[in-house]
C-alpha cells in the first residue's frame, strides 16, 4: 500500500481500502454485544433556595467565628493595633482589622438581600460582624468601607471590591488578603489543606483571559484518545492538553468525548455522574504456537464527567480476570503496557461502532492510541464507521511504541498484515527476527492528519534531528504535506491566580499584592528563611534526561551562590540524585526546598510563590510550565528548544516593548544556562520595579486555548472536507 496524500484521504478512498482487501489475515470484527445494564442516575436537583440559604449563612458564620477567635487574640495582646509581631500568624491587629473591613462591607451588603429569610438571618448575624468591625475599627483607627460600594461576591455574601479595599492605602489590601490564611507549620504537608480558614474578604476580580470563545457554525463531533486527562490521570502535559483543547472545543459549541482507559488508581470522587453504559466483547488474541488465536475480552464502559468533558472510560470487565489497566498508578503497573493500549484502541473503536456514534473526527494522541488509526482505516471504515477522518497529535516524539508483530495481536488483529515500510515497520529492525512495528510511525502513515504542540518542534521534527528513527518516515512528502505545529495554549481557567483555591491569596495583574503573600506562604511552609527580597527560582518538572537534569542541578548551586532560593517539585526515573541531595545535603537548608513527588496542589503553591521558573530542557516539544508560570507571574528561563522558543522572547532581544517575557539561553552547557539565570537573578534584585512590570505583564499575557483552539478546528474542518 502507498501512503496517500491528504487531499486523497479526505475524499475518503483510495490505498486504505486497498490495503484492507490485502490483508487478510486481520481478524474480522464479531458483532458487538450492547447491554446498557442500569439507568443514569437523576441529574442533581438544582439547591432549593433554603439550602441555598443554609449555604450562605454558613459562610457568614465562618466569617463572624474568625472575627470573634481575632477579637479575642486581640484582647489578649492588650495593643492590638500595635501587634505587627503576629503578621503572618493569621492573629494579628492588621490582619483582623482588614477582615473586619471587609467583613463589615460584607455583613452590611448581606442585611439587604432579595430573600426575606436570608435577610432576617443574616440581620442577626451582621449585628456581632458589625460590632466587631466597629471595635477593630476603632483600635486601628481604620474606618469601614462603605457598604453600599461592595460589589457580590459569587458564593452569596457581598465583600468589597480589591480596588475599594486598595484605596484606603498603601498596604490595605495585602492585610485584606491576609486575614484568614491559614499560615503552614513548616515542614508539614501544608499543601494538602485548604490554604484559608475563611474565603477571601475581598473581591479580587477574575483576571485576564479565559474570555468566552466565538461559537462556531458548524458542529463536528470530535472523539479523543488518550493515555492521560487532566486532572483525574495526569502525569505530564499530555492530560493539560486534552482537558484543554476538549474543553475548549465545547465552549465552541462542538461535540466532544474523551475515550480513556479506565485505571484502577482513577479517583472515583473526581468521576461525576458516573455510570456503567454497556459491556462488549472486544476483540483480542495472541499468538500462540506460531499462529494468531483470536479471542475477546470481556469489557465495561463508564462514562462521567470531568472537568466538563464528557468522558468514556472502558476497562476489561470484573469477571475477566484480566490485570489490564490495575495498579496505583497510570503508567508503570504491573501489566503490559504494549497490549493494554493496544487493547484500549480496539475497545474504544468497538465502543464507538456498538453505540452507533457517528464521529467526524477520531483525534489520537501520542503512540498508545496510534493503532486506532491503523485498526480504523483497515477494519471500520466506511462500515461500521463511515465518516470519521484522523487526527494524530504527538506530544513527544521520545517515545514512540515498539511493538512486535506478535505482540500486536493484542489489538485483536495479526501484525504481519502492517509489517511493510510503507505502513507500520520500524526501518531500523529491518532483517532482525523478529522485525517490529511501530505505533507513532503506523499512526503517522494513517492518519489524515499530524500535528505537533508547536512550530518549532515541527521544524526539529521534520528537518531537524528529532525526527530520530521516523526520520525517513517524516521525509516522506505526503507526510511533511499533512504535518504541522500547533502551539499548544493553557487552560485559562484552570490555570489562574484569581481564582485557584490552592493559593493562600488570589491575585491578578491589576492587584498583584497576593503574590508577595503566597511567596512567604510557600517559605514558611517548605521551612525556608521568609524574605521577599531573595529570588525564588522554581522547577517543576519530571525528572528524565528530556529535561536537563545536570543544568537543573547547575542553577540549583548557582542560585544559591547568587543570593537566591530554590525549590524544586519534581520526579521521575532519574531522581535519584535529586533525591539523595534532599535527604543529606540539603535537609533543612533554609534556601533550597527539594520535593521528589507528584503533587499537583503543590505544584500551583510553588507557581504561585515562584519569581522565576526554570525550563531548561535538552528538547521541548512544547513545554506548559513556563506558560503556566508566566501566567502566575514568574519570569521564565529557558532554553531555546521547541516551543519554549516559541513562548518566551529575551527581554534582550525584544525589537517591540512588552515583547520580551524571559530569559532564554541556547547552549546544552552550564555556562550557557548562567549566562540566562545570572541576567534573570541581577535584574530581580537591581531593579524591582522592571521586574515588577515583567511579572504582571505575563499575569495578563495571552496564552489560553483560544488561537490554537481555532487552528485545531480549522484542522477538522479541513480533514472532514469543509472548507
Ligand atoms: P511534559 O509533558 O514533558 O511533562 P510539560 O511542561 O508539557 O512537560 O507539562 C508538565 C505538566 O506536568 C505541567 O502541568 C506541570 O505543572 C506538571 N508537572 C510536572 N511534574 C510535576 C510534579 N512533580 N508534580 C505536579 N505537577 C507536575
Amino acid at each position: 500500500m502507498r501512503a496517500m496524500g491528504l487531499a486523497a484521504q479526505q475524499a475518503g478512498a483510495g490505498p486504505r481500502v486497498a490495503a484492507r482487501r490485502a490483508a487478510p489475515r486481520l481478524a474480522q470484527r464479531p458483532r458487538p454485544r450492547a447491554a446498557p445494564v442500569r439507568p443514569a442516575p437523576a441529574p442533581a436537583a438544582p439547591l432549593p433556595p433554603m439550602a441555598e440559604l443554609a449555604a450562605q449563612l454558613e459562610v457568614l458564620r465562618r466569617e463572624n467565628e474568625l472575627l470573634k477567635r481575632e477579637l479575642e487574640a486581640l484582647k489578649e495582646t492588650g495593643d492590638g493595633a500595635q501587634a505587627q509581631g503576629a503578621r503572618r500568624g493569621g492573629g494579628g491587629a492588621e490582619a483582623a482589622a482588614a477582615a473586619a473591613e471587609a467583613a463589615a462591607a460584607a455583613a452590611a451588603a448581606a442585611a439587604a438581600p432579595a430573600a426575606d429569610a436570608l435577610a432576617a438571618a443574616a440581620g442577626a448575624l451582621a449585628a456581632p460582624l458589625k460590632l466587631a468591625a466597629g471595635a477593630f475599627a476603632a483600635a486601628t483607627g481604620t474606618a469601614a468601607p462603605a457598604a453600599a460600594a461592595a460589589p457580590a461576591r459569587r458564593d452569596g455574601p457581598r465583600v468589597p471590591a480589591a480596588a475599594e479595599v486598595a484605596a484606603a492605602g498603601p498596604g490595605a489590601l495585602t492585610r485584606a488578603l491576609e486575614a484568614g490564611i491559614a499560615w503552614p507549620e513548616p515542614g508539614t504537608a501544608f499543601w494538602e489543606a485548604p490554604p484559608r480558614t475563611a474565603p477571601l474578604p475581598v473581591d479580587i476580580g477574575r483576571g485576564s483571559g479565559g474570555a468566552a470563545p466565538p461559537r462556531d457554525a458548524r458542529r463536528l463531533r470530535v472523539v479523543h484518545f488518550t493515555a492521560e486527562l487532566a486532572p483525574i490521570a495526569k502525569v505530564g502535559g499530555l492530560g493539560d492538553v486534552v482537558t484543554g483543547l476538549a474543553r475548549v472545543c465545547l465552549a465552541r459549541g462542538h461535540d466532544v468525548t474523551v475515550l480513556l482507559p479506565y485505571y484502577e488508581c482513577l479517583p472515583q470522587d473526581s468521576l461525576e455522574g458516573l455510570r456503567h453504559v454497556m459491556d462488549l466483547a472486544v476483540p483480542k488474541g495472541r499468538f500462540w504456537d506460531g499462529a494468531m488465536q483470536n479471542g475477546t475480552l470481556e469489557t465495561s464502559v463508564f462514562s462521567a464527567t470531568v472537568a466538563g468533558v464528557p468522558v468514556v472510560l472502558l476497562r476489561p470487565s470484573a469477571a475477566s480476570g484480566s490485570g489490564l489497566f490495575k495498579g496505583g498508578r497510570i503508567y508503570g503497573g504491573g501489566y503490559n503496557e504494549t497490549e493494554a493500549y493496544l487493547y484500549f484502541c480496539r475497545a474504544g473503536l468497538e465502543y464507538l461502532a456498538a453505540s452507533g456514534a457517528t464521529p467526524d473526527v477520531l483525534h489520537l494522541h501520542e503512540w498508545q492510541t496510534c493503532a486506532a488509526a491503523m485498526l480504523y482505516w483497515e477494519l471500520y471504515h466506511p462500515s461500521p464507521l463511515p465518516s470519521a477522518r484522523v487526527v494524530l497529535t504527538i506530544h513527544n516524539m521520545d517515545n514512540t511504541g515498539e511493538v512486535r508483530q506478535d505482540e500486536f495481536a493484542a489489538s485483536g488483529a495479526d501484525g504481519a498484515a502492517f509489517a511493510t515500510i510503507d505502513k507500520a515497520l520500524d526501518e531500523r529492525t529491518i532483517g532482525h527476527n523478529p522485525e517490529r512495528l511501530n505505533m507513532m510511525k503506523g499512526g503517522i502513515v494513517y492518519a489524515n492528519a499530524v500535528t505537533t504542540v508547536s512550530p518549532s518542534y515541527a521544524a526539529e521534527i521534520l528537518n531537524g534531528g528529532a525526527a530520530g528513527w521516523l526520520r525517513g518516515t517524516l521525509t516522506r512528502p505526503e507526510v511533511r504535506a499533512k504535518t504541522r505545529g500547533i502551539l499548544n495554549g493553557i487552560d485559562a481557567e484552570e490555570w489562574n491566580p484569581a481564582t485557584d483555591a490552592r493559593l493562600p491569596a488570589n491575585y491578578t495583574s491589576e492587584f498583584p499584592e497576593g503574590k508577595a503573600l503566597c511567596k512567604a506562604f510557600l517559605q514558611r511552609g517548605l521551612g525556608l528563611s521568609e524574605s521577599p527580597d531573595k529570588p525564588l527560582v522554581a522547577v517543576v518538572t519530571r525528572l528524565v534526561p528530556q529535561k536537563g537534569i545536570h543544568l537543573i542541578r547547575a542553577a540549583l548551586y548557582r542560585t544559591l551562590e547568587r543570593g537566591g532560593q530554590f525549590v524544586l517539585l519534581g520526579s521521575g526515573h532519574c531522581d535519584g540524585e535529586f533525591r539523595r541531595l534532599a535527604e543529606h545535603d540539603f535537609r533543612g537548608h533554609p534556601d533550597v526546598s527539594l520535593n521528589i513527588f507528584y503533587s499537583e496542589a503543590l505544584s500551583r503553591a510553588i507557581y504561585g510563590a515562584a519569581d522565576v521558573v526554570l525550563v531548561p530542557s535538552m528538547f521541548e516539544p512544547c513545554g506548559l510550565t513556563q506558560m503556566i508560570g508566566m501566567r502566575y507571574g514568574a519570569v521564565p528561563v529557558v532554553r531555546r528548544t521547541g516551543g519554549l522558543g516559541d513562548t518566551v522572547t529575551d527581554v534582550a532581544a525584544a525589537t517591540e516593548p512588552g515583547e520580551g517575557n524571559g530569559y532564554v539561553f541556547d547552549g546544552t552547557d552550564e555556562g550557557s544556562l548562567f549566562s540566562a539565570l545570572d541576567r534573570a537573578l541581577s535584574d530581580f534584585s537591581s531593579d524591582p520595579a522592571t521586574w515588577a512590570q515583567l511579572s504582571r505583564a505575563n499575569m495578563a499575557a495571552e496564552l489560553s486555548w483560544g488561537a490554537a483552539a481555532a487552528e485545531y478546528v480549522g484542522l477538522y474542518n479541513a480533514a472532514v472536507g469543509v472548507a
